[in-house]
């Protein structure tokens, strides 16, 4: 591989020991930090396995399935990079060894290879290389690319990400390219000590591979001794300076600030030869205060299908903290199983919040929950937010019982449907393949004036992300309005419907998009801002009465 002009240098973050060590914050932070001194990021996730994106997972396989504007099903890692950068992410920043297999045999059959056998080291490498070469050509320039590479090293599916790494340190420029190694340092209660050597050995690992760290990030419960530094660097063949300590903190938004403490931030420029300009945390340090100091709490509850997983609403539980930051105020989410719903009645469950937000789903199950949810909060006039989903259930819910068409629902859930009050979108009805097909990414819509919507929003013109294959019926919408459901956010074609209010009551909105894939740390959703809002409000009133 010829050496490329662009100056942009690399930076690898793996993982040892055991996954779910926050890799994705870690990356996340350490771009954040870079931005903080004016330097231009971007990221890319890798992920080794073979599903070609995220999107045919089940939410208890995977999490949430992050979407892009250009429509890529991410992982939600990328979720982290956007609200943490303040940036928008495309499929160019996230790819899996099903995208590179796929490529290389696409290539293979058009002849590209011709004569060749085509094999791991050098094809499916250099194809991956590739895709770290892709990021860089990102609109504006990029100083630093932060590739975070999925699973633990070792992983048999790891190994030829690792060994493209190996080859493209080589190959770019030393120089160029740094390896962070995130590991755990783990506290064993019955002695009492830290133990180093599950870190030391997933090092000799990356090692063996090649590849030797230029920083080991330690997570860990306890602050790490200077001898414990001495020793992890020894082994692992680093200096003591460049044993970074990642302690336990009680939110992801102080990570970056603890990491700025520790010199990670000064030893990556110096390491890179970066150039800088400015060092701006005020911002962000001023979020992190708020949120340890909230001056109220207030209860909203989510009911879903998924709650035993919260992975599945990271997007949606991020929202929360900013939007209650922006409030003054801590949101405590009461998990609601759906299905406990239909069992215990809405009341059981929603007597005590001030808000219900019904996520984004698929499939039956604890739908009927979902509808008494819907019902219990606009009888009784609680803010309701309803997300994809939970917009179609809030539909189901007023055909049902203001418009009598008592056996309203949607197609998704029943094929012969005498009231089919969500329906397929159109374009999806035929089609059989599930890989990337759904209504997906950004699509404009136009709020109406003087709707709730436009003035959360601020304007009328409005652009969203979105992952669906149903929709409202258009043959309901007349029924629907005539009964005082507004349709205040439509596409711009007047095809879809977008948004819908419920404008006699104190905050009741759903909409067909993912709002939450748009909130940043530092630039809250004005939805869930408002949401929280309203919540706040019907607290006070409540406990006025
Ligand atoms: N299952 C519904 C649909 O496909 C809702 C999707 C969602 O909530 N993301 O339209």
């Amino acid at each position: 591989m010829a050496k490329p002009k662009t100056k942009t240098k690399f930076i690898f973050i793996t993982g040892g020991v055991v996954s779910s060590l926050g890799k994705g914050i870690a990356s996340s932070s350490l771009g954040r930090l870079l931005k903080s001194r004016g330097i231009r990021v971007s990221m890319l996730k890798v992920d080794p396995y073979l599903n070609v994106d995220p999107g045919t997972m089940s939410p208890y396989q995977h999490g949430e399935v992050y979407v892009t504007d250009d429509g890529a099903e991410t992982d939600l890692d990328l979720g982290h990079y956007e609200r943490f950068l303040d940036v928008n992410m495309s499929s160019k920043n996230n790819t899996t060894t099903g995208q590179i297999y796929g490529t290389v045999i696409e290539k293979e059959r058009n002849g590209d290879y011709l004569g060749m056998t085509v094999q791991v080291i050098p094809h499916i490498t250099a194809e991956i290389k590739a895709r770290f070469m892709q990021v860089v050509s990102d609109r504006g320039g990029v100083d630093v690319v932060l590739v975070e590479v999925g699973g633990t090293v070792g992983d048999i599916e790891g190994q030829p990400f690792y060994e493209a790494i190996r080859q493209f340190r080589l190959e770019y420029g030393r120089e160029n390219v740094m390896n962070i190694h995130l590991t755990l340092i783990p506290y064993i209660r019955a002695s009492g000590e830290m133990k180093t050597k599950p870190t030391q050995h997933s090092v000799m690992k990356l090692r063996e591979i090649g590849i030797q760290p230029d920083v080991v990030l330690c997570r860990t419960e306890y602050s790490i001794s200077e001898e414990a530094r001495q020793k992890i660097g020894l082994f692992c063949n680093v200096s003591p300076e460049e044993v970074i300590e990642g302690k336990d903190s009680s939110s992801i938004y102080e990570v970056p600030l603890a990491l700025e403490k520790e010199g990670l931030t000064d030893l990556v420029i110096k390491r890179l030869n970066l150039k800088t300009k400015g060092h701006d945390l005020a911002a962000w340090k001023a979020f992190v205060k708020k949120i340890a100091n909230p001056k109220a709490t207030v209860r909203i509850a989510i009911a879903g299908k998924y709650i035993e997983l919260r992975d599945a609403y990271k997007s949606i539980m991020e929202s929360f903290v900013h939007a209650g930051v922006e409030n003054d105020a801590k949101v405590e989410l009461v998990w609601v199983a759906s299905e406990d719903i239909e069992e215990k009645g809405a009341a059981a469950v929603l007597s005590d919040v001030s808000g219900l937000l019904i996520p984004g789903g698929f499939g039956e199950r604890g739908i009927e929950g979902k509808i008494q949810a819907v019902k219990y909060a606009r009888e009784n006039d609680i803010p309701f937010f309803g997300i994809c989903l939970g917009l179609q259930c809030a539909v189901i819910e007023y055909a049902r019982s203001l418009c009598g068409l008592r056996s309203a629902n949607s197609r998704e859930f029943a094929q012969k449907l005498r009231h089919p009050v969500i329906d397929f979108i159109p374009d999806q009805v035929n089609l059989k393949r599930k890989g990337a097909t759904m209504r997906l990414g950004a699509y404009p819509c136009v709020l109406e004036k003087g709707s709730r919507a436009a003035k959360i929003y601020g304007r009328v013109r409005i652009s969203e992300r979105h992952r669906h294959r149903f929709e409202v019926n258009n043959k309901y919408r007349n029924a629907l309005e005539s009964h005082g459901m507004v349709f205040s956010g439509i596409s711009p074609d007047n095809k879809l419907v977008e948004m819908i209010e419920l404008p006699e009551k104190r905050w009741f909105v759903g909409c067909q998009f993912h709002p939450e894939l748009k909130s940043r740390a530092l630039k809250v959703h004005p939805l869930f801002r408002s949401f929280v809002k309203a919540a706040l409000d019907y607290q006070s009133d409540k406990k006025g009465n």
